[in-house]
């Protein structure tokens, strides 16, 4: 792998001609490689003992210790909500990197993309409705090939998200327009939004908006980088943007044969 840069030159105010410098990245890429597999043996390690600690801290809290005071149940919820972030932390980890890494291939099959937006709200109902949110979807049928498990990842994602930063009382709609090359969903939200200037750095890895959403909203910030690479390797798009009123909107672009497309996408890096 090379980058490359044009610098102008410009002799007496006049521009003269380019200069076109080409280089090496090679190392920077291998060192890429190596620090995604140190983090994700790291976290391959974690996850035992972490299993193991959760797994005590769930007996310890469903009553074996007998009467305890407020204070020690107060403290067992927090080791127990804290534990719960890092296996999400870690799962996520693991995820990506086995998805981004190829090891576990896709496989495009044709499927009613109505059918998994059904099962992603069927998943979120309890979620949605314990946070007052109303889930709302479309009939639209749209029939594409791709990897159901994986889709339904995604759009388990975007409303995940979007139930998470939507008030009590609000909406989260999810929309089907097919058009042409390849149906486009769109996740509608009525919640908090996000500035302009972020709309594409929520897709990096562990961005988040607001410092405080993965110790309040106990995200990892990586799910959405998650459901880019997914996307990706559908040879679809994924991006947000903003609602006019409030909120904001996820969009994906899924192309109805994908096994035509992906191909080149999956071989190219997928950072
Ligand atoms: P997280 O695990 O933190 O949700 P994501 O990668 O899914 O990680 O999202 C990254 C960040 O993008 C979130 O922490 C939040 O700041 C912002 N974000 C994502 N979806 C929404 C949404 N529907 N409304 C407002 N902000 C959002």
């Amino acid at each position: 792998p090379a980058e490359y840069f044009f610098t102008p030159i410009h002799e007496q105010g006049r521009y003269s001609g380019s200069v076109l410098s080409f280089r090496d990245i090679s190392q920077r890429y291998a060192l890429d490689r190596l620090k995604d597999e140190f983090i994700s043996t790291v976290s391959h390690e974690l996850r035992t003992p972490l299993t193991s600690i959760r797994g005590a801290l769930g007996l310890l809290s469903s009553g074996i210790l007998g009467n305890i005071s407020d204070k020690a149940a107060n403290l067992l919820r927090i080791a127990v909500t804290n534990s719960d972030r890092l296996v999400r932390l870690i799962n996520d980890i693991l995820d990506l990197e086995r998805i981004q890494s190829g090891k576990e291939p896709i496989t495009f099959r044709p499927l009613q993309l109505s059918d998994v937006v059904r099962q992603a709200i069927d998943g979120m109902q309890p979620v949605a409705d314990a946070a007052g949110v109303q889930l709302l979807h479309d009939t639209t049928q749209a029939e594409i090939s791709g990897d159901p498990d994986r889709l339904l990842q995604v759009l388990t994602n975007l409303l995940s998200n979007a139930v998470k930063f939507s008030t009590n009382g609000s909406t989260v709609s999810v929309m089907m327009r097919p058009g042409a090359a390849g149906v486009t969903l769109s996740v509608i939200d009525q919640g908090r939004g996000i500035p302009a200037d972020k709309l594409e750095a929520v897709f990096g890895r562990f961005q988040q908006v607001d410092a405080s959403d993965s110790r309040q909203k106990g995200g990892s910030g990586l799910g959405l980088a998650i459901c880019r690479t997914i996307v990706q390797q559908h040879a679809g798009r994924i991006w947000a943007e903003r609602n006019p009123v409030r909120g904001s909107t996820f969009r994906v672009f899924l192309p109805y044969r994908p096994e035509t497309l992906a191909a080149a996408q999956v071989a190219a890096p997928l950072d």
